[in-house]
């Protein structure tokens, strides 16, 4: 399989061989992603054509991920307001493009997947699996399955008051995701930083502007998860992207704060994912080998 994870500014492709339990890259390449639809399924097409020159062995799927709005069944990316598109059909662009069968899914479901068949989430049946990045989104595993379902936890409300990007106010994604930690941390000091990785070390540094941007973030991030746990009761939260490199930075203090909000809400227990920035571009082989075993 050819796997492709379109991310909003990284395009990630690997050559997969594997089974629905078991996937190995054998080559990977990365590219800025590129603006628009038609340009992501040419950019697509020519690191299928890159890829499969690294194997002797035919080609029997792509998988395919994108971030947005994503209709699995139809094949269809329904919106990106990042990459700009809608109503755009991948799987028949891609398949006409490369000639090859494309499965198609959203990134952040699909990289949940692979957290369940492959990462931390293997042992578990009811969870969540969250990557941090420049947004924040989750992929519900809810009775053995990863469900087609929004997982917009980014998006509710948790009182704090600051406008988001998506036009409400108070979002998690406002204060804790990686780009709105770095932002806010610049826009209290005049500092500028290299993302939320330096906003961390500014925190074991003990920078009194970082601990507080920090300690905002991870209030937010605790109150998202609190309203799951409320209306799911996952046994485990399993936080990935690029934040939950901080470990303990950032799982110490969620967990203070989690038991200081919990009533009677089933206390979910707190993980690191495994996979890291593949775990779409696994989800993505997953996806295809799914496909190619149904049929
Ligand atoms: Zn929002």
């Amino acid at each position: 399989m050819i796997a492709v994870d379109v991310g909003g500014t990284e395009t990630k492709a690997a050559l997969v061989t594997g089974t629905s339990s078991q996937v190995q890259a054998v080559k990977q390449q990365r590219c800025p992603t590129v603006r628009d639809a038609d340009g992501v399924v040419g950019q697509v097409a020519g690191l299928v054509e890159e890829l499969r020159a690294a194997t002797e062995h035919p080609i029997d799927a792509v998988g395919l991920v994108v971030p947005g709005l994503v209709d699995e069944a139809n094949g269809i990316g329904v919106y990106s307001a990042n990459l700009g598109w809608k109503d755009y059909p991948f799987v028949a662009k891609t398949q006409a493009a490369t000639n090859l069968r494309t499965a198609f899914g959203h990134d952040v479901r699909a990289g949940g997947l692979a957290e369940h068949r492959l990462g931390n989430a293997r042992d578990l049946d009811n969870a969540v699996i969250m990557p941090i990045g420049t947004g924040i989104a989750a992929a519900l595993l809810i009775d053995g399955r990863v469900r087609n379902l929004p997982g917009e936890i980014g998006h509710v409300e948790v009182g704090h008051g600051d406008p988001c990007g998506c036009g409400q106010t108070g979002c998690v994604e406002a204060r804790a995701s990686s780009a709105a930690i770095a932002r806010r941390y610049t826009e209290r000091t005049l500092r500028p930083v290299q993302g939320a990785a330096e906003v961390a070390r500014l925190v074991r540094a003990g920078d009194v502007d970082a601990v507080t941007v920090w300690h905002e973030a991870v209030d937010a991030l605790a109150r998202g998860i609190l309203l799951v746990a409320a209306l799911l009761g996952p046994e485990a939260v399993v936080l990935g992207g690029g934040l939950a490199l901080a470990g303990d930075l950032l799982t110490d203090p969620l967990r203070d704060r989690l038991d200081g909000l919990i009533t009677f809400q089933r206390r979910p227990e707190l993980r690191l994912a495994a996979l890291g920035d593949e775990a779409g571009c696994l989800g993505a082989a997953l996806l295809a080998i799914d496909m190619l075993e149904e049929r």
